[in-house]
Order: structure tokens, then sequence, then C-alpha cells
């Protein structure tokens, strides 16, 4: 059995998607790499708010430190807040089918990416069906196709999400941290609609902290892919599609090197089913993940 890891592209912001995805296409296409792609479609409210996307004290002195170039331009900060929100794949939709067209797999990440984050816990059924619906038909506009994968902001999921994503012919969702790709229990019973959750941290959680610098960060994410393990990295076009797009390839050409197939999460997918059998039933819980603002949606152990 050969080491497989699945990769999963975040874009939150109009910035992350003219100017992150184009970079990670070309990246991606240098390594002969494919991957899992989730745009937000709607407006991008990130504002000043990005800082609690993105930003811990040890993240922010050690981008300060290290001279790296800011992540984010004044304009992303005031989006949504001062200026006007402007939108993020929508705005983009060569961008969307570039993406497509080149052979990695795509999905909708939200409509408003922020809102959802900062709402969620008190969104009505009704406003949760209609940013699902809102996103669906944003992606299916430019694409001429429907969704079949879901990526929860900031793998934030409630029962009333998944329960609706089960009426939306999708093939899995990537709503929450966890360990393997798992059917969700709700209320005693499982759910058709897989989850792949992510299973490692993502590069701002540690950088700063327990990672000196991006390439210390890529280092350990290799050593965690181990056989027989289903692991997935998350990525976001605005860190490895901007400012640590140096340390993603050098990332990508050293996974190569060492045998570890990287894939897009569908595939994950099948080869976890092909090779062990039923995927376990696991309830979902919300908690903290350490380096990480707010609560976020967790795979519990199986039942
Ligand atoms: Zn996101």
């Amino acid at each position: 059995m050969s080491r497989i890891l699945g990769l999963r592209i975040d874009v939150d912001t109009h910035e992350g998607m003219r100017e992150g995805v184009p970079r990670l296409l070309d990246i991606l296409g240098e390594a002969g790499v494919k991957g899992t792609f989730y745009f937000a479609m709607g407006p991008d409210r990130s504002g000043l708010a990005i800082i609690n996307v993105f930003t811990r004290p040890g993240f922010l002195a050690k981008m300060l430190k290290s001279g790296a170039p800011k992540i984010y331009s004044l304009r992303t900060m005031l989006s949504g807040t001062l200026l006007p929100a402007r939108p993020v794949a929508t705005a983009f939709p060569d961008i969307l089918r570039r993406a497509d067209k080149g052979g990695h797999e795509t999905g909708v990440h939200a409509w408003d990416h922020r809102r959802w984050q900062d709402r969620l816990a008190h969104f009505r059924k009704e406003e949760i069906v209609l940013e699902l619906e809102k996103g669906a038909k944003a992606y299916a506009d430019i694409l001429s196709k429907k969704p079949f994968t879901f990526a929860a902001p900031a793998w934030y999921s409630c029962e009333g999400s998944l329960l609706h994503q089960e009426t939306m012919g999708l093939t899995y969702a990537s709503d929450c941290r966890g360990t393997e790709p798992f059917y969700p229990v709700i209320a005693g019973r499982p759910l058709k609609t897989a989850q792949v959750p992510a299973t490692l941290p993502t590069l701002d959680e540690t950088l700063g902290g327990i990672d000196q610098d991006a390439t210390a960060f890529f280092k350990r994410m290799l050593g965690e892919v181990k056989e027989g393990t289903w692991s997935v990295l998350t990525i976001h076009a605005e860190l490895e599609g901007g400012p640590f797009a140096a340390e993603f390839a050098a990332f990508l050409a050293k996974a190569k090197a060492t045998g570890i197939s990287v894939v897009p999460l569908k595939n994950l997918l099948a080869a976890r089913v092909a090779s062990n059998g039923p995927l376990p039933h696991c309830p979902m819980a919300h908690g903290t993940i350490a380096g990480r603002h707010g609560v976020v949606s967790l795979q519990m152990p199986a039942v």
C-alpha cells in the first residue's frame, strides 16, 4: 500500500481567488498534482475579521519579524466593512473554469464565508438552506453542472447544514476535522453523505508556535502521512498561493520524491473504501483545536 495525502484548497477571499488560485494552479501543474478546490462563491466580507481567520499572536509576530510580504492588502481588511464587499469566485468565473478544466476537483466552500462562520449557530433552518443553495446555484451558473462536494467554512457545520446536504446530491462533504472518512450520525441514524475530514493542522495554526517556519511545518506534515492513514491537508489560496508558495512547491516535490501520492479528496475517499471496507459511523461535536480561533466541528469516535 502506498502513502496517500488528500489535498484540500480553500479559497476564502477576493484576493485569494484573483492571485492565489492562478499561482496554485501553476504550482500544481508543474508538480503534476491534482487537488480539491473549495470556493467561497459570494461576497468577501472578511474585513478586519480576517485577523481571526488566519492570525494568532504567534503567527502575526512571525509574519512581522520575517518581513514576509503582507498576506492581506488594506483593501481586503476593509472589505465589507468600510468598503463594499467584493465577490470571491463569481468575480472570476474564468479562474473557476480553469481549475475545473485542469482536472482538479472543485466544490463550494460557502456563499458568504464570513456570515456562515459568524452566524451559523444563530441561523434559522431557512437561512442555512439559502446559504447552501445560493452557493450551489452560483457554482452551477458558472460551470453548468451541480457541485458534488461542499466544505463548510472554518470546518464549522451543524445538524441543519448536514441534513440539508443530504438533499443536494453530494458525493461527500468535508465539514469537519477528524481522523478518517466516515458517515455522520444524527439522532442515532447514519447519514448517506460521507464526510472526508481534514486531519492535519493548517500552516497558520502552527507557524510561529510548534513550527519555526513554513519549511518546518511542511516537513512535519510529510512525516504525518503514513501507510494506512487517510491524511487530508487543507491549504489556503491566501497563504500557500501567496507568501508561502515557494515552500508549498518544495513540499510537493518532496512528497513525490518520498513516494507520497497527493490526490483530490474524492480519490482519497475511493481509495479508503476500496482498501478498508465500509466507512465507520461517527457522531460529530463542536470543539476547539490548538491554534485556531473559535469553534469547529469534530469527528467523534465510531458508534
Ligand atoms: Zn475558508
